[in-house]
C-alpha cells in the first residue's frame, strides 16, 4: 500500500547540519520525497501540529516544551512517499526517546539523551526528527503542512527496480 507521511527535521537537526545525512537515509531506502521546504514556524502552526490532545496525554508542560522547541529555529518539512511509508519511516527514525533508539536509526546514530535528562532541564528531547505516528496523523499532518500544489507526483530514477 503506497502511503504518504510527514517528516520534520527539527531545529536541532538543521542547526547541526544533519539535513543531508537525514534525507539520505530515506532516499537510500527507495522512499520518495514528494514535498519539501525549509521554514521557521510560529506558535499558531506549532499548536496545530502539537494539538491539545498532547496536553491531555502528557500534560500542558510537555506540550509547551514541544512548542518552544519546534519554533526555536528553521526546520525542514517534507512528505515522504512509499510502500507502507508510515511504518518504514518510523523504523528509519527510531523510537522517540533518543537514549532508547537503536544504532542504525537516525536518532540512535545522532542523539542519545533520555526523557529524565530533558525533563530535568525542562526542555523537549532533541531527537532530530518528527514522523507521523499512524494513518490518521499522516493524513492530518500532510494536509496541515503542505497545500496540494506543493506536493509532486513524479517518477524517480530506479523506481522500476524498487516498486
Ligand atoms: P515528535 O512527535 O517526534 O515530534 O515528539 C514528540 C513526543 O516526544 C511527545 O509526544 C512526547 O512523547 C515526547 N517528548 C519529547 N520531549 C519530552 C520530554 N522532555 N518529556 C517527555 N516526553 C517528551
Amino acid at each position: 500500500m503506497i502511503q504518504q507521511t510527514l517528516v520534520l527535521i527539527k531545529p536541532d537537526g538543521v542547526a547541526r547540519g544533519l539535513t543531508g545525512e537525514i534525507i539520505k537515509r530515506f532516499e537510500q531506502r527507495g522512499l520518495k520525497i514528494v514535498a519539501l521546504k525549509l521554514v521557521k514556524i510560529d506558535n499558531d502552526l506549532a499548536k496545530q501540529h502539537y494539538t491539545e490532545d498532547i496536553s491531555k496525554r502528557l500534560g500542558e508542560k510537555v506540550r509547551n516544551m514541544l512548542l518552544n522547541f519546534i519554533t526555536e529555529g528553521p526546520i525542514i518539512a517534507m512528505i515522504i512517499e512509499g510502500v507502507n511509508a508510515i511504518e518504514n519511516v518510523r523504523k528509519i527514525v527510531g523510537v522517540t526517546e533518543s537514549k532508547a533508539a537503536l544504532p542504525g536509526t537516525i536518532r540512535g546514530d545522532f542523539s542519545h539523551v533520555s526523557y529524565s535528562y530533558a525533563d530535568k532541564k525542562e526542555i523537549a528531547i532533541k531527537n532530530l526528527v518528527h514522523a507521523s505516528a499512524d494513518e490518521t496523523d499522516a493524513k492530518n499532518e500532510t494536509a496541515l503542512w503542505f497545500s496540494i500544489d506543493e506536493i509532486f507526483d513524479y517518477k524517480r530514477a530506479g523506481d522500476e527496480h524498487i516498486l
